[in-house]
């Protein structure tokens, strides 16, 4: 038990935390697709009532070997935590990877 939550635990806080990866899926050729936000440079802040809000918004394409040129586009919304909040996608799916 104590070993796995250490391994566990050591593993978790590994990865650097400046990026942010997520994948998509493509509507049409259902291709996944990796994005990556750069948390320190990407984000464009928003104040609201109930905080601040941190925004991005990212095209992505997939390699077209599928014949498939259809562009992915992607938003998301984090906290001042670089917590994510919110995601809208057009032209595919947001694949969560946890
Ligand atoms: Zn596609």
């Amino acid at each position: 038990m104590g070993f796995l939550k250490k391994l566990f635990g050591g593993l978790a806080a590994k990865p650097e935390k400046r990026y942010f990866i997520f994948q998509v899926k493509c509507k049409r050729c259902g291709e996944i697709i990796a994005g990556r936000v750069d948390l320190d440079n990407d984000l464009s802040v928003e104040y609201e009532s109930d905080g601040d809000v941190y925004h991005v918004r990212k095209v992505l394409m997939g390699t077209g070997g599928k014949y498939c040129y259809q562009q992915v586009e992607v938003g998301l919304k984090f906290n001042k935590d670089r917590k994510l909040l919110e995601t809208q996608v057009s032209g595919g799916e947001f694949v969560e990877n946890d």
